[in-house]
């Protein structure tokens, strides 16, 4: 993926707040991937799960949002 000329820097400090951090349902798996955002719940593509709004919960099982684990895929 390639980012236009100057936004490097405000790109570097959002990866740096993992705002793209996938994470997972505790009871149903569901994953929330903040790339797509979530349609049941309306909420827009690109909204990192720390911005979702507190009464936000699982479009698989309506499980509250503090059910929500990190998904670590960022290592090999
Ligand atoms: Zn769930």
């Amino acid at each position: 993926m390639r980012f236009p000329e100057g936004s490097f820097e405000r790109t570097a400090r959002e990866v740096a707040a993992a705002p793209l951090a996938l994470f997972e349902c505790g009871v149903c798996w569901q994953v929330y991937d903040p790339t797509e955002g979530d349609v049941i719940n309306q909420i827009p593509a690109g909204t990192a799960f720390a911005d979702l709004p507190e009464h936000w919960c699982c479009p698989g099982c309506e499980a509250a949002k503090e059910r929500f684990l990190l998904l670590d895929d960022g290592h090999d």
